[in-house]
This record gives C-alpha cells, sequence and structure tokens, in this order.
C-alpha cells in the first residue's frame, strides 16, 4: 500500500526523539497556563510555580486533572493565556447543564491545528486531487471548521456544505463529482437512504472516501457503511477543548487512529481511581496540549473510553494509536445493576444485516426493575407489521444482546425511516427513568 504523509520528518520521528521537544513544550506549556486566573491558583497548590519544576515528563502527574466543570467555573476568561487582542476565534459548547464552555485560539493555534488537520486527512491517502464535501456543522461546533482548514491546506477543492438539507448536500455530492465526506456515521446511513430512495447507486457518484466521527460507533457501522457506498471510512477522534478534529485519526490502515503525539500528551486512567491503567487497558483518555497558546489545558479528563493498541503500525508513522471511541464515562446506563455501553448495544445489533439504519435505546422503570427497550428500523422487503413474521430476526437479537450485556431487552422493529434522523448528532438513548422517579 501507497504511504502518503503531509510531514514525515514529525510523523516518522523516533519517539525518543520527540520527548525532548515535548519536555519543553510541557514546560512552556506550563509557564503559559501560570498566566491564567485557573491554573496559576491550582498549579499553586501543587507546589508547581514554573515549568522549571517539571524536571521530566514523569513529572506530569505531579499536576492536578482538569474537568469539564473546571472550564464552567472558568468562563468566560478565566483560562485565557494570551491577550484578548491576540485571540482570532473562539468555540463554545453549550453542554447540557447550561453553563459552557469555551475555548480560545490564537492565530498561531490555528495554524497548529491546519497542520494536524492536514497531516490525518494526507493519512488516509486524501490529496489536492480530492474534492472535499464537509457535512459537518459549522459554527460554534467544531466538527465543520476543523477539517475544512486542513483540506485546504492539503489542496484539496473543499464544498462547506455543513450538515443538513440532504436534498442539497446530494446535488453537490452528484453536481461537483465529491470524492470525499466528513460526517457522523447516522447522517450517512440517513444520506444513503436518500440517495436510494432517489434511484442513485455508488456507481452515479465519484466517492471514495469518507470520514466519521462525533459519535462513538461500532466496526460493523462502519463495515456496513464501506459496502453501502462502495468507499473506504476512516474514524477521526477530536473534541472542541482539544481543539477538535485532527487530535487523532486513521491512517490507511484502519487499524485504530494516531495520537498526533508531539501536539497531546496522552494518558489513559481508570475513570474511578484517576491512576493510570496496565498498558493497552481501557480506560478515559486524559489530554495535555503542548502547542496551544490561548487556553492550555493540563491533564484534561476527556470522559472518553479507549485503550492503546501496543503494535506499532505499518504506515511508519511513531505516534501511537488508540481504539475507536466505547462511549463516554457519562454514558454509561447502570440497567438493572449492570453497566451498559450504549456501543455495546449498537456494535450487537448492527452485526446482523437485516437490521436498517437507526436505532433507540429507551431504559424505562418497571415496578421496581428497569426495563430496556431497543427499537431499531429493519431493511424494506424485511419488515412485517405482523410480529409474528418477525420472530426470528427478533430471537437473533436478543440472544446478540444478551451475550453481550448480559439482559434480555424488549425489541421492537420498525420500518425504514420510522425513527427521527437528527442532523447533528444522533441522540439514540432515551433514558426515562428520572423523570419517573420526579
Ligand atoms: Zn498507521
Amino acid at each position: 500500500m501507497e504511504i502518503h504523509y503531509w510531514n514525515r520528518k514529525v510523523e516518522t520521528a523516533d519517539p525518543s526523539e520527540r520527548a525532548q521537544s515535548r519536555l519543553a513544550d510541557l514546560r512552556a506549556t506550563i509557564d503559559r497556563a501560570l498566566g491564567t486566573d485557573f491554573y496559576a491558583r491550582r498549579l499553586g497548590e501543587a507546589g508547581i510555580s514554573s515549568g522549571d519544576d517539571i524536571k521530566s515528563l514523569d513529572d506530569l502527574k505531579r499536576i492536578p486533572y482538569t474537568t469539564k466543570d473546571d472550564l464552567r467555573s472558568a468562563y468566560p476568561y478565566g483560562l485565557l493565556a494570551v491577550e484578548l487582542d491576540d485571540v482570532v476565534r473562539v468555540h463554545v459548547s453549550s453542554g447540557t447543564t447550561g453553563v459552557p464552555t469555551v475555548i480560545y485560539h490564537s492565530a498561531e493555534d490555528i495554524d497548529n491545528w491546519t497542520e494536524l488537520a492536514a497531516r490525518s486527512v494526507t493519512a488516509t491517502g486524501a490529496d489536492r486531487r480530492d474534492v472535499f464535501q464537509n457535512m459537518m456543522t459549522y459554527g460554534l461546533f467544531t466538527g465543520g471548521l476543523g477539517l475544512h482548514y486542513g483540506a485546504e491546506r492539503v489542496g484539496m477543492m473543499v464544498i462547506p456544505s455543513s450538515s443538513g438539507n440532504t436534498q442539497r448536500q446530494i446535488k453537490l455530492l452528484r453536481d461537483f463529482r465529491t470524492t470525499v465526506l466528513h460526517a457522523t456515521p447516522s447522517y450517512l446511513l440517513h444520506l444513503h437512504a436518500r440517495l436510494a430512495e432517489g434511484g442513485v447507486t455508488p456507481k452515479d457518484l465519484a466517492l471514495t472516501k469518507a470520514f466519521v466521527g462525533a459519535e462513538p460507533h461500532s466496526e460493523n457501522t462502519r463495515l456496513k457503511l464501506e459496502a453501502m457506498f462502495e468507499i473506504d471510512v476512516y474514524n477521526s477522534y477530536g473534541l472542541s477543548e482539544m481543539n477538535g478534529p485532527g487530535v487523532a485519526f486513521e491512517c490507511v490502515y484502519k487499524n485504530g487512529m494516531h495520537v498526533w503525539e508531539d501536539a497531546y500528551i496522552m494518558e489513559v486512567i481508570d475513570e474511578k481511581t484517576g491512576r493510570p491503567v496496565a498498558e493497552g487497558e481501557e480506560g478515559e483518555l486524559v489530554f495535555t496540549t503542548l502547542k496551544r497558546r490561548a487556553t492550555p489545558l493540563l491533564r484534561y479528563r476527556t470522559r472518553d473510553l479507549s485503550f492503546v493498541y501496543d503494535s506499532p503500525c505499518r504506515c511508519g508513522r511513531t505516534h501511537r494509536r488508540i481504539g475507536r471511541i466505547k462511549g463516554r464515562t457519562d454514558d454509561m446506563l447502570i440497567i438493572n445493576g449492570v453497566n451498559i455501553y450504549p456501543s455495546q448495544i449498537e456494535e450487537a445489533i448492527m452485526q446482523l444485516p437485516e437490521i436498517g439504519n437507526n436505532y433507540q435505546i429507551v431504559v424505562e422503570k418497571s415496578g421496581a426493575l428497569d426495563r430496556l427497550t431497543v427499537k431499531a428500523e429493519v431493511h424494506a422487503g424485511i419488515f412485517s407489521d405482523d410480529a409474528r413474521d418477525m420472530n426470528a430476526l427478533r430471537r437473533k437479537v436478543i440472544e446478540n444482546l444478551r451475550s453481550s450485556i448480559v439482559i434480555t431487552p424488549v425489541v421492537e422493529f420498525h420500518e425504514a425511516g420510522f425513527l427521527p434522523v437528527q442532523e447533528g448528532k444522533a441522540q439514540r438513548v432515551f433514558d426515562m427513568r428520572e423523570e419517573d422517579t420526579a
């Protein structure tokens, strides 16, 4: 397989060489962070008054974790590390609690982010000949803008179509011979259904690749998308606190996402104890920014669950890889005392070719117990209104779920197109239990 690099020297550097520049960047990051109200206090409490107090990368452990709540409490200026005049962009996320978080970017920050995004898209083999239709939402959410500048830097023709308006997306896709898409996996499933309705097949399109992210999804969903569109689908990871897309990306081998370790220090910790997990074990990802000027973040707890691959990648990149995001620590459902991640349910149902594009997970109280209902769309031609016709499939779904989550769910089937489709991140989980008890 042909391997393309955007920045070969950095991407293939020996990790031991990288360690020196990482330590220097970490010290500089701490010095910048000390200029903020938040970190002046937080680092002061930990006895750190200068970057020079950090003698090795191992000393990172002296620094307390930063959480989403810390970001909220520091809103709006508590984490700003440069003069406001040097800020060229802010991304604000509202979140569910109503108190927003903000990340500031200087011109240099945007430039560094663009470099990471350019490396990321190039790792998949995309290049200046590609036409890139960016179906992620543009705006305060970082999904759209995140890869936009990276794709431009690589020289791709970017169609900033943003999310939604599927008919217009299809027109752009056809008229401009789009070759690369960027979207959530749930939106691509929806797009495919609309294309199929209009009689459009992959042969009518010029697509070769899609980048998917922003939602945890299973390997089966990837395989399904690849078969539907007859393309290669690559996993992308990012979060607005760490810029957005371009933190980690799959290369042509699709065996985990390379984390750009010259720009971030990644740790994997036990989400309960806060201690590092053993090599290769699953845990919560924690990131420290090494390059960012305007909003340095130290040991930020992402609440995203993944693991690190221990084997080197055949592409020659020396940046470690993480597995697809299993879910968020706060996505975990406790159903009748059993810990379940929605991604486990998706994995179990998407293995079945009869199951269509959309599903929902509903948890309710049923007497003293919790009841889990899985609603899944079934492909046209398989769906029947007569429940008896669906019994064989229902048994398969229940069997798959039981072997994965040890719980017997209620399974409801629906016709394709029945369940609502969201334009941004799909809401799949409806936990009604709190409302019931209120
Ligand atoms: Zn690789």
